[in-house]
Formats: structure tokens, sequence, C-alpha cells
């Protein structure tokens, strides 16, 4: 632990990014009373959740499952906020529709029910099988949410109390994914179902260990919401609450090198400024802080390192501006009428555009009246593919027709005769706009081998005072694990260099 031989308000903690984590950090690190900046290269701030408004369409450019509401609830509650005041959420009834074919499609009702009665529909006994699967999910959604997800998991001792080494036992990590759902269901539409969440958050599902059925629980048990106005309204309240923290943000500001001086990292350096801290939080991606922010001595990883590393999937997005209604689509579509696991095995393990890929259609305007002009569509498109492959226009639009070309076999009219806004984002975009290692959209994948302690670690080996935030380190990717990595790191430094606010 380092005193700090300042007064409370004048220990300057400069943040990099501004995305969930590095705003989430700034919030705690400013109650905590220190005097914090947050340094983002874009005018706006939520770094993959920003959005952009065109031709009167409001588009949302990452995220767009809001699940685990209770880990939001948490957050603001923790600055004296109750979520319902600062989001308009609604609960998505049905949360989603999985497309499994022409005329074969299956709505998964937000009422538990209703949603085993489907199930039982499909494969008799399965509605038992759910309790039996949910009951397990949610003991480790328990545990992985509250008992382990704040680990700062930077020694291997944090894991010995009997209490987390209980319930390390319980999270079978040496399970894979798909054996343990086969030992409740085995009508291919169930297993689907269950297994989207993992393949879509960064594995396929026999590399991913059985602990990560706490997605389904999160996912079908405490339900698909979505805030009106659209996911980067979450930013907007968390900005918010930065702003009444005294969190001083400085847009367009991209910071280009960390300099050290007496061993400690001490400058950020931009390209109009040098401003002096006395700690440092990066929630830019892990491997750019380290690779181009850092002299190679500073760095924790080698260029090795990373290329061992299994990265979560890259996407090619397109978001749509539709000037008619398209039919037959719900708020959040999955299209799975390919085979899983040879779009799996293109994304990990062979490493190349889709053969037959599945894809994610996001239509918002379904529930919220604001993302489009009246009688128009929002459409955001994603599909997932391997992070680092070549990207070029003339793939872009090959692939935009393919998926149009089911899209409208699905609805059974013209999409692309309506499309008054079109634009595509992928890995050329990511590594552009966010310094993205290979372009990846959602950081590491989840396998057991890049799980807790074996992620990239929250504090600099050699600059005790620099730290790292993000979905490339601890707990890892999508937005509520996020919000945990700025509270882990956060709570972390007010360990090693605590304040004396009596000062
Ligand atoms: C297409 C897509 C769909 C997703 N869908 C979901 C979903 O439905 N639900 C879910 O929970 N999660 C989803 N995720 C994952 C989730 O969005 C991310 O895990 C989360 O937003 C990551 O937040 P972050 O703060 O770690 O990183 P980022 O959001 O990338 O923030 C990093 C910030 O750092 C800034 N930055 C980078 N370099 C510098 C620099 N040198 N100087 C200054 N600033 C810099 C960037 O501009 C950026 O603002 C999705 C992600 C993508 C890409």
């Amino acid at each position: 632990m380092e005193s700090l031989d300042k007064t409370a308000r004048s220990v300057n903690i400069g943040v990099i990014g501004g995305g969930f984590a590095s705003l989430s950090a700034a919030c705690y690190l400013a109650k905590a009373g220190y005097n914090t900046t947050i340094y983002e290269k874009h005018d706006m701030l939520g770094g993959r959740a920003r959005c952009f408004e065109a031709e009167g369409f409001t588009f949302d450019m990452g995220p767009s499952w809001y699940w685990m509401p209770d880990t939001f609830e948490r957050f603001f509650e923790d600055f004296g906020f109750d979520v319902r005041n600062l989001l308009d959420l609604d609960l998505l009834d049905p949360g989603f529709r999985i497309y499994y074919g022409k005329d074969d499609v299956l709505d998964v009702p937000a009422n538990q029910d209703q949603l085993k009665k489907v199930l039982e529909e499909l494969e008799p006994g399965s509605a038992d099988a759910y309790d039996r699967f949910m009951q397990d999910a949610e003991v480790k959604y328990r545990i992985g949410m509250q008992d382990l997800v704040e680990t700062p998991c930077l020694s291997p001792l944090e894991f010995c109390n009997l209490k987390v080494l209980k319930g390390l036992l319980r999270m079978q990590l040496f399970t894979p994914f798909d054996r343990f759902v086969k030992r409740y269901f085995r009508h291919d539409k169930i297993l689907r179902l269950m297994e989207f969440p993992v393949l879509f958050l960064g594995a396929s599902p026999d590399k991913t260990p059985a602990l990560y059925s706490l997605m389904n629980y999160a996912g079908l048990k405490l339900g698909t919401w979505y805030p009106q106005g659209g996911m980067h309204q979450i930013v907007k309240a968390m900005e918010k609450v930065a702003r009444a923290l005294g969190v001083q943000i400085a847009y367009n500001s991209e910071v280009k090198a960390i300099e050290s001086s007496k061993g400690k990292a001490s400058r950020l350096v931009m390209e109009d400024r040098v401003v002096d801290c006395d700690i440092i939080v990066s929630g830019a991606d892990y491997h750019h802080t380290e690779q181009h922010l850092l002299s190679t001595s500073q760095r924790n990883y080698s260029p090795s390192y990373w290329e061992r590393k299994v990265m979560a999937p890259s996407s090619l997005l397109f978001y749509l501006g539709v000037d008619r209604k398209v039919d037959d689509l719900q708020h959040h579509n999955l299209f799975f009428d390919t085979d899983f696991a040879t779009h799996a095995h293109e994304i990990y393990d062979t490493p190349k555009w889709p053969s037959d890929p599945l894809f994610y259609v996001c239509c918002p305007s379904k529930t919220d009246s604001t993302v489009a002009p009246e009688g128009s569509e929002n459409l955001f498109i994603l599909m997932p593919i391997a992070a680092g492959i070549d990207d070029d226009e003339a793939t872009r639009a090959r692939y935009f027709d393919l998926i149009m070309d089911r899209l409208e076999d699905h609805v059974s009219h013209s999409i692309r005769d309506h499309v008054v806004y079109s634009r595509s984002y992928c890995v050329k975009d990511f590594v552009q706009d966010y310094h993205a290692y290979r372009g990846n959209a959602y950081g590491l994948a989840n396998t057991l081998r890049q799980t807790a302690i074996l992620k990239p670690r929250i504090k600099n080996k050699t600059l005790p005072n620099l730290f790292y935030t993000g979905q490339l380190s601890v707990p890892g990717p999508g937005v509520p694990p996020s919000l945990i990595s700025g509270k882990v790191v956060a709570s972390q430094i007010v360990k090693e260099y605590p304040l004396n606010l009596q000062q």
C-alpha cells in the first residue's frame, strides 16, 4: 500500500477511453474522492456502444441485448440512483425469436410457464429438465455474479477461501458447455436455443466451460430488457452519474503514449497536450495500450502472447433504414437456419468467411417508435466472423446480398428496394475506431484457459500505478461484465492508494 503525499482531491487519475468499463471505473474513483478525468478518442462516450443518427434513424452501433438487469441496478444504486429513474426499461415479450427455417420459428416467451409449454411441445419431459437446468444455472449465476466476479484475479490466493472454493466446485469449470446441455435436452432446437449465448459471446460450446450456463439463467429467467431510446441511453445515464460525481470528460482526446518517470506512469501524451497523472487506468483495448502506448520493457505481454490468444469473434454489421414496415420480425431475431457447428468451426478453428452463416437481426423500431421515422424500420444486422479476417467492400456486399436473400425469403417481401440508408461496419472499422486487436468485437473468447486468473491482469507489472480495465481483462466481455470490470479496478486502486479524505 502506498500513501499519496497529496490532498485527496488533488490526486489525479487519468482514465483512457470512455467505454462502459472506463466510465464505471471513473464513477467509482470519483466517488472515492480522486480527481478523475476521462480522455476519449471520439466525440462521444460509449465506445463499442456508441450510436449515430442518419436520415431520421437512430442506430445503436454495438450492444443490443440488455441482460442481467440486476447488474445495472446495482451499478446505479452504488451512486444513489434508481435505474428506473434513469432508463425507461421494457421487458420484451417475446424476449426473442429464433428462425429455424422457412415457416419454422420459435418465439421465446418471457413468461416461464409459457416457455416451458413451448419446450414440452418440442420434447416431452423438457419442461422438468428446464427447471433442473435453471436451478443449477441460478446457483452458478449467484456464485459467479456475487462471489467470484469482483475478484481482481491477481493471485490464485484470492480463491483460497472456503466459500469461494466451494463455489468454484459448483461452477463445473472442466465440463464443456455442449456436453452439459445435452445432459438435460436432446431436441436440436432446444440445444440451439441454449447454446446461442455462449456462441455469440465468444467461443464454441465445446470449448466453453459449463459455468456459462449462467448466461442462460440471465437471458431466459431474468429476461430480455430494452431501454427506450436504445442501448446508448445506458451510456447517457452513466455519463450523467459521472458528471454528478465530478468526473471530467475530455472528448476528441486520443492518447498516443503513456510516459513514465521514476518507475511510475506519469503522463498521458496527446496530440495537442501532455497531462500529468498520479494514477492511470486504461480502458482502451488491452493489446493497444500495451503494444502502442508503452515502451517494450513496460509491457506485461509480448506479441507472441497475443498471437496465442483465442479472440472472440469480430462481426460484419449492417445498419439499415427501411422506408416500410418489415413483416414477421420481432425486436430480436436469430437466424439459426444453418449449421451451428460449421459456422463456429469457420470462426474458431479454420478462420475464414463463413460458407453458410447464421446471423442476427435487431429491429428496435418494433418496440421503440423513437429510433425510426413513422412507418419505417430500423434494422441492425450482425453476422459473427473470425477476428482478423480480410475485410473488403466486395466481400461485405456479397454477404449483404446473401443475408437479404434469406431475410426476404422469410418475410416474403422485398427489403432491399426499401433501404433508404445503409452503412456497413466490419474488421477494419473496429481496428480504426477502437484500436481493436485483430478487429475483435467482444475481446477474448470465454474459454477455460482464458478465464479468471488466466486473463490479462489488471495491473502493470513494471509501473505500479498503471491499471487496465475493459472487456479484455477480468471478468470479460459484455456490458454487465464491463461495468464490473471498472468497479474491480477502482477497488484495487482504492486498496493500494487509499486517500485520507480528512485532509
Ligand atoms: C457489435 C457488438 C454487439 C455487442 N452486443 C452486446 C450485447 O448485445 N450485450 C452485451 O452485454 N454486450 C454486447 N457487446 C459487448 C459490449 O459492447 C462490450 O463488451 C463493451 O461495450 C466493452 O466495453 P469496454 O469499455 O471494455 O470497451 P470499449 O467500448 O471498446 O471502450 C474503449 C474506449 O476506449 C477508446 N479508446 C481506444 N483507444 C484510445 C486511445 N488511445 N485514447 C483514448 N481513447 C481510446 C475507444 O474509443 C472506446 O471508446 C457487443 C459488442 C459489439 C461490438
